[in-house]
């Protein structure tokens, strides 16, 4: 980068303090109160997002990053400097927008708490990655795992989980089941044969198990294919799925999301969708 050179100022230092129970717990409330640098950090994402990068939106970063660097030493330093006035004022009116679009996949923002996608590198980068296989309709909420698993029972979510371990293992010599030719449908065989194995090599029982791949194959390898999953667990899967449903909730007609009805005769979640129904119901008879 052209022009930039490193922070280069007299950085203050705490007075000398003798360590007791009292000081650590005081240095601990310190970096917990004033130690936070993910604030500014977003916000120095936010200059980067404003468009044509100037002077102006330079120095901004700049003082950001000073700014930064006070906070992440605050706990050892006791020292927060504040801003003047007009440059607090110059900061602010780039860090009054949204964090950018990218943050729907970096932090998982929604997207109403997010800028309109723009030209920026970032942006860019997702948009070129491919849609995952599965789309979920956008009127439902995000999909949440943990409604795949039984939740009244433990689990692993270690690489080092023997669950993982033999789940891996096999996965990966699926086709050495395949030597009975007699079978007909040979991938239901193949699964049959995964599942004896993890649970065997495993000793764990079943709902351990199915716990713990859902739970690791769903945040530490999202991006994983699920098929020896749910081809060798899937009956348990939505054995707990239904589990977890409530058994007086609905599908709503109109937009799709699940919503326990307060009537027996209530088959949209909201005053808005009951509206849409109607006007669909009187066009459609209008048709007629
Ligand atoms: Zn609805």
């Amino acid at each position: 980068m052209k022009g930039i050179v490193p922070l280069a100022y007299n950085l203050k230092k705490a007075k000398a303090e003798k360590l007791s129970t009292d000081s650590m717990y005081q240095g601990m409330a310190h970096a917990y109160t004033g130690g936070n640098i993910g604030p500014i950090s977003n916000n120095i994402t936010k200059v980067w997002n404003s468009g044509e990068i100037g002077e102006e939106q330079l120095n901004v970063v700049k003082w950001l990053c000073f700014q930064n660097n006070a906070v992440i030493d605050y706990a050892k330093t006791l020292w927060l400097p504040e801003p003047p006035k007009e440059i607090a004022d110059t900061i602010k009116s780039y860090t009054k927008a949204k964090v950018p679009d990218f943050f729907i996949y970096a932090k998982d923002k929604e997207s109403h708490q997010v800028e309109l996608p723009n030209n920026s590198t970032m942006n860019r980068i997702a948009a070129s990655i491919p849609d995952p296989k599965i789309k979920f309709s956008k009127t439902i909420s995000k999909f949440d795992y943990r409604m795949l698993m039984n939740l009244d029972c433990d689990f692993s979510v270690s690489s080092e989980s023997p669950v993982i371990k033999v789940y891996d293992y096999w996965n990966a010599r699926i086709n050495e089941f395949e030597d009975d030719k007699a079978v007909k449908n040979q991938d239901m065989y193949k699964y049959k044969n995964l599942r004896r194995k993890v649970l065997e090599e495993s000793g764990k029982d079943i709902d351990y198990v199915v716990n713990t791949l859902v739970a690791y194959l769903y945040t530490v390898r999202k991006t994983s294919a699920k098929k020896g999953l749910w081809d060798s667990f899937g009956d348990v899967i939505i054995q707990n799925l239904k589990n977890n449903l409530d058994q007086e909730s609905k599908i709503c007609k109109i937009c799709g999301k699940r919503f326990v009805p307060k009537r027996i005769d209530q088959v949209t979640c909201s005053a808005e969708c009951a509206r849409l129904l109607d006007n669909q119901n009187r066009k459609l008879r209008r048709s007629l």
